[in-house]
C-alpha cells in the first residue's frame, strides 16, 4: 500500500532528557510513522505517549514557512531570506555600535542538538562579540548544574538508567517521574530487587500514589529535612565512614553543622510536618547498607535554595557512600532532550566543552583548538537568564534573540516579562512556529526547521550521546537552525571563524576535540557512525577500547576537584521569598500535569491524540475542605490571585494537595501570571514552586 514503509531509521526523541530512541518508518526517504526502538538501552522497546506522537506536530497549520517582518503597520509581514537576514545584521550591527555589543543578548534552548548550540554560542560570542546569552535549561537544570560542580567539581550526574533496575532503595524527591518522565519509572518498574520506593513530595502525585511510601513534607521543608536525616545518619553510625575519610571532604564541618544546629528529630518534624518515626526509619533505610539511589527533579531544583537541597541530598549519597556503585547515585534528572549539551556545549554560561570563559588557559586551549585568535572569547561570564531579563529593564539589553524558547510564557512573573518587551528596540525569535507567545510579539520570526528536520546529537540524562535525523522536509523556506547560524555569519562577515563547521558531523568532531582532557572527555568518539553502532555512547569515553554499554561515574571514588574529594556542601535554611499570610493564604506549587503534553504545549498541543489524552482546560487542584470552607464544588470557575497577577480555573477537587495548599499544571499561559519572581542565589534557577495565593469563587 502507500503507507507501506520501504526503510527504516532511528533518531532520539526530542522532548524529554529520558533520551529514548524512535524507529522512524520512512517511505522515500521521508518519515510515514515509528514505533519505539526495542535494541536501545534507554527505552528497550517503549515509549511515552509524546514519543508515539513525534511526527504530528511537524504537521501543524501554524508551522512558520516563512520570514516574518514586523512592518510600519506594526504586522508581522512575509520576508525574503535575504531580507530577513539583512534585517536582523543591520539592526543588531546598529544597537551594537550605539550601546556596545554588551547590549546584545541571546535565550536558547536545551531543545536543539548539541551541534547547533555550540554554533549559535560560537556565533554570539566568538563572531558577533556577544557576552550575555542564557539557555531555558536556567528553568530546569541550573541548579544541578551549580550543585554539582561545587561537590564533585565538575557538572557530572553520576548514574545510569541500569541503577533504576539495580536499586535496594530507590528515593525520589521533588519528582513525579510517573508522568515526567514516564520510561524512566518503567525502569524502576524492571526492579526485580522489589525496591522500597520513597516519595517525598508535598503532593501525593501519581508516583507517590504507586511508591511504597509517600512523605508529604511541607513545602521548601526539603533541606531542613535532609540535615535531619544527615544528622541521624551521624548520630547512629550510619555513616559509611571508611568511604568518608578515603574520598569526602568536609565531614567534621558538617558534623558540627548539624549537630550544634535546629536539625534534630523533633524539630525536623515539626518544620516538615513528617512523623518523628518516619524520619527516623528514613535515615535507617538510609544507613542499612543497602544500595540507595536519592533522584530529584524540579521539586528540588526550582527553588530559592534549590542548590543548597541538592547538596544536601549529595551529601546524604556521600556520608552512605552511596555512589559509584550500581543501583546508587544523587542523580539529578534532567528535563529536555538535550539540557546536558547545553550544559556543556552551548558556550553561553560555560566556554565550549565544560571549561571557563574566566580560565585563561581554557581560552588559549579553545582558541588553538578552533584555530580563531583567543582575543575572540570574552574574559567574563555572561549573565544569567534573570539578569538579561533585569538588564532590559534597566535599558542595558536592547536587542533579543530567542530560539526555540518561550519565555513569554514560561519565564517567572511573566506580566513583568511582556511589560519590559517594550523596552527592547528588537526582539528576534526563531521558532518552528509563528504562534508561540514569544513569537507573537517579536519584529522578526526566522522560521525554524524542528526535530525530525535536521541531524544532530542530543545528550540525555545519562550522559548518553545519540542522534536525531533529518526524516522530513521541513515546510515551505523553513531552515534548520544550524544552517540559519551559518547564513547569519556569513551575512555578519564573520563566517571565516566558522570555515570548518560545514555540517553538524563537523561541528561534533570539533566538540569531541574540544572535549579533550575534561571530566566529560569524548575524543574517542570519532563521527557520528561510532555512536549509531553503539546505541549511544555515555560521557565519557576517551579511547574506544574503554566502550561498555552502561557507564556510571565515579567509581574509583575520585571526584573531580584537584585533590579528588567530594565536598560536603551546607548552609543555614533561608527565609521562603514569599510564605501564604492573611491576605494570601494559599502555597501555589507549579508543576507538569500529564505525561501526553510538554511544557508550552507549542508542539505537543498540534496532537489531536496528544489533546486526547489531556482534555481539561486550566484546572486547580484545590483539597475539599479547603472547597468546603470557600464554597467551591467541583467543576466551579474560581479566581486564583497573587501579588503580581489573577487568573481563573476549573476546580478540581482532590486529596492529591493538602489543605492551605494548590496545585496548577504549568502547560497553560497564564500560570505564571502568578508565580514569584525569586531565584537560587548560586543557580540563578527560578522558584516556580512556591508562592502565596487566594483563592475565591469566580
Ligand atoms: Fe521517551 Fe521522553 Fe520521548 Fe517520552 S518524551 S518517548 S519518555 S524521550
Amino acid at each position: 500500500t502507500t503507507r507501506q514503509p520501504d526503510a527504516v531509521t532511528e533518531a532520539i526523541c526530542g522532548y524529554c532528557a529520558t533520551g529514548c530512541s524512535l524507529k522512524l518508518h520512512l517511505k522515500n526517504g521521508e518519515a510515514i510513522n515509528l514505533s519505539a526502538d526495542s535494541e536501545y538501552p534507554v527505552n528497550i522497546g517503549m515509549a511515552c505517549p509524546k514519543g508515539w506522537e513525534a511526527l504530528s506536530p511537524l504537521e501543524a497549520d501554524d508551522r512558520a514557512t516563512r520570514p516574518l517582518i514586523r512592518n510600519s503597520s506594526g504586522e508581522l509581514s512575509p520576508a525574503s531570506w535575504d531580507e530577513a537576514l539583512k534585517y536582523f545584521v543591520r539592526t543588531f550591527k546598529d544597537i551594537g555600535e550605539q550601546y556596545g555589543t554588551d547590549s546584545l543578548a541571546w535565550l536558547s534552548t536545551g531543545q536543539i542538538p548539541s551541534e547547533e548550540m555550540a554554533y549559535l554560542g560560537a556565533l554570539c560570542k566568538f563572531g558577533i562579540g556577544m557576552i550575555h546569552g542564557d539557555g531555558n535549561t536556567r528553568q530546569c537544570m541550573a541548579t544541578s548544574v551549580a550543585a554539582y560542580k561545587e561537590s564533585f567539581g565538575f557538572d557530572a550526574p553520576p548514574y545510569t538508567y541500569a541503577d533504576f533496575e539495580e536499586s535496594d532503595v530507590i528515593i525520589l524527591t521533588g519528582s513525579n517521574l510517573c508522568i515526567t518522565h514516564p520510561i524512566m519509572w518503567q525502569r524502576v518498574m524492571r526492579n526485580k530487587r522489589n525496591p522500597k520506593i520513597i516519595v517525598i513530595d508535598p503532593r501525593r502525585t501519581e508516583t507517590a500514589m504507586a511508591a511504597t511510601q509517600h512523605l508529604p513534607l511541607q513545602p521548601k521543608s526539603d533541606l531542613v529535612l535532609f540535615y535531619g536525616i544527615a544528622r541521624l545518619l551521624i548520630e547512629h553510625n550510619w555513616v559509611d565512614q571508611a568511604y568518608v575519610d578515603a574520598n569526602v571532604k568536609g565531614y567534621q564541618a558538617l558534623k558540627q553543622f548539624l549537630l550544634e544546629g535546629p536539625y534534630d528529630l523533633p524539630t525536623v518534624a515539626r518544620c516538615s510536618g513528617l512523623e518523628e518515626t518516619d524520619l527516623f526509619d528514613l535515615a535507617r533505610t538510609i544507613g542499612s547498607g543497602r544500595r540507595v539511589s536519592l533522584w530529584w527533579t524540579m521539586g528540588v531544583n526550582q527553588s530559592y535554595e534549590g542548590t543548597r537541597v541538592a547538596q544536601s541530598i549529595i551529601n546524604i549519597a556521600l556520608l552512605t557512600g552511596n555512589i559509584g556503585k550500581p543501583g546508587t547515585g544523587a542523580n539529578s534528572i534532567t528535563g529536555q532532550c538535550n539540557a546536558m549539551g547545553s550544559r556543556l556545549f552551548s558556550n553561553s554560561t560555560n566556554l565550549l566543552g565544560g571549561h571557563l570563559f574566566t580560565n585563561e588557559t581554557h581560552r588559549i586551549k579553545v582558541a588553538n583548538t578552533l584555530g580563531i585568535p583567543v582575543d575572540v572569547i570574552p574574559d567574563q561570564n555572561s549573565w544569567a537568564y534573570d539578569q538579561i531579563i533585569d538588564g532590559i529593564e534597566a535599558g542595558k539589553i536592547k536587542a533579543l534573540w530567542v530560539v526555540a524558547t518561550n519565555g513569554a510564557h514560561s519565564w517567572i512573573h511573566q506580566n513583568r516579562f511582556r511589560k519590559i518587551r517594550k523596552k527592547l528596540d528588537c526582539l528576534v525569535v526563531q521558532d518552528m512556529y509563528h504562534t508561540t507567545e514569544t513569537a507573537e510579539i517579536a519584529d522578526l520570526v526566522l522560521p525554524a526547521a524542528g526535530w525530525g528536520e535536521k541531524e544532530g546529537t542530543f545528550i540525555n540524562s545519562e550522559r548518553r550521546i545519540g542522534r536525531i535525523r533529518k526524516v522530513r522536509r521541513a515546510p515551505g523556506e523553513a531552515l534548520a537552525d544550524f544552517h540559519i547560524f551559518q547564513l547569519i555569519a556569513h551575512y555578519w562577515g564573520c563566517g571565516d571563524l566558522f570555515k570548518e563547521w560545514k555540517t553538524p558531523e563537523d561541528v561534533f568532531k570539533i566538540l569531541t576535540r574540544l572535549s579533550k582532557g575534561q571530566p566529560c572527555d569524548i575524543s574517542g568518539i570519532e563521527n557520528y557512525a561510532m555512536i549509531e553502532k553503539a546505541g549511544g555512547i555515555q560521557w565519557p569515553l576517551r579511547d574506544i577500547k574503554d566502550y561498555a554499554r552502561e557507564r556510571r561515574l565515579f567509581e574509583d571514588g575520585k571526584f573531580h576537584h584537584a585533590d579528588q574529594r567530594a565536598r560536603l556542601v551546607f548552609e543555614a535554611p533561608r527565609t521562603m521569598p514569599e510564605a501564604p499570610d492573611n491576605e494570601y493564604p494559599f502555597m501555589l506549587l507549579t508543576g507538569r500535569g500529564t505525561s501526553s503534553q510538554w511544557h508550552t504545549q507549542t508542539r505537543t498541543g498540534k496532537s489531536a491524540v496528544l489533546k486526547k489524552l489531556y482534555p481539561q482546560g486550566v484546572y486547580l487542584e484545590l483539597n475539599p475542605s479547603d472547597a468546603e470552607k470557600l464554597k467551591v464544588k467541583a467543576d466551579d470557575t474560581v479566581t486564583i490571585e497573587s501579588r503580581r497577577g489573577r487568573i481563573t480555573a476549573k476546580a478540581y477537587l482532590t486529596g492529591s494537595v493538602s489543605p492551605g495548599q494548590v496545585f496548577l499544571p504549568m502547560h497553560y499561559a497564564m500560570v505564571n501570571q502568578l508565580t514569584h519572581n525569586s531565584v537560587d542565589s548560586y543557580s540563578r534557577q527560578p522558584s516556580y514552586k512556591a508562592c502565596a495565593v487566594n483563592v475565591f469563587s469566580a
